[in-house]
């Protein structure tokens, strides 16, 4: 079935070609061959049957909805090789206790940065974060929960959604940060209500393959930086709140 996804792609594809070049080019790279053998070895194994369309296109990753044997809805992310930023990825891996890496090698790069994420979000999941739930992860590919309706709608970041009612929302955001800071002991790196998801006026924070240990030299820059984005996107909401507030709140120790 992701064969025929594969082909129903390309052929989409082929008919926009005229229209949009740059797209085409996205497309091919999400499907180069090393990524099609690895969605093939995850069908094989039983975690996706069917692969549907694409959330988002991003800079780094597409992250597009799949259906599993039990036809529940999940989220694959895609890392591509081609246009990820290795200097980034190198400076994050760096100062991780988890990660030795001492090779060039761009594909290696990119399969570590899959493993860390996967391995941040399964640290987040089990201290009790609301992230998505991470199933498996294989080379440049990260199957997680997706997040959104049953009919596979799926839920929009706090940027695109704003909440309803954002003191209510931005207090449960809190929770979730203490606990990410607190329990999961982890510094997001990229806080901001593009990561956050309004699932049904909760927060849900995705996107963690930057994410550090408290014990990398760089997580007390990254923590202030977090602190700071979010203060200021929620002050935008009317959301009475300060850098002092949120770090003391959060109690890190
Ligand atoms: P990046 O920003 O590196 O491209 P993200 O992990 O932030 O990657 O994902 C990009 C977008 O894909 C998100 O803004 C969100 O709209 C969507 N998305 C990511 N993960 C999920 C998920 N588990 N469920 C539903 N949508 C998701
Ligand atoms: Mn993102």
């Amino acid at each position: 079935k992701i064969a025929k996804a594969d082909a129903k792609h390309q052929k989409l594809h082929s008919e926009k070609r005229k229209k949009d070049n740059s797209e085409r080019k996205v497309g091919n790279e999400i499907f180069d061959k090393l990524t099609l053998e690895t969605l093939y070895k995850l069908a094989n194994q039983g975690y996706i049957d069917i692969l549907n369309g694409a959330i988002s296109t991003g800079k780094e990753a597409n992250v597009l909805t799949g259906i599993d044997k039990n036809e529940n809805f999940l989220a694959v992310k895609i890392y591509r090789i081609a246009t990820s930023d290795f200097k980034k990825m190198d400076y994050y891996l760096k100062g991780d206790p988890r990660f030795n890496i001492k090779t060039k090698n761009k594909r290696k790069i990119i399969y570590s940065w899959v493993t860390k994420e996967f391995k941040n979000l399964t640290r987040l999941y089990e201290a009790g974060v609301r992230v998505p739930k991470a199933f498996t992860s294989a080379n440049n590919v990260l199957l997680i929960e997706f997040i959104g309706d049953e009919t596979g709608n799926p839920a929009q970041p706090v940027k695109n959604q704003p909440p309803k009612n954002p003191d209510e929302f931005f207090n449960k955001l809190l929770v979730q940060f203490k606990l990410f800071v607190n329990e999961a002991k982890l510094v997001h790196g990229d806080l901001s209500n593009y990561n956050i998801l309004n699932f049904n006026e909760k927060p849900v924070i995705i996107d963690v393959s930057q994410s550090v240990v408290l014990d990398n030299p760089i997580s007390r820059e990254l923590l202030e930086r977090d602190i700071n984005t979010i203060v200021h996107e929620y002050r935008k909401l009317c959301v009475k709140t300060s850098f002092e507030e949120v770090w003391e709140y959060l109690d890190c120790k």
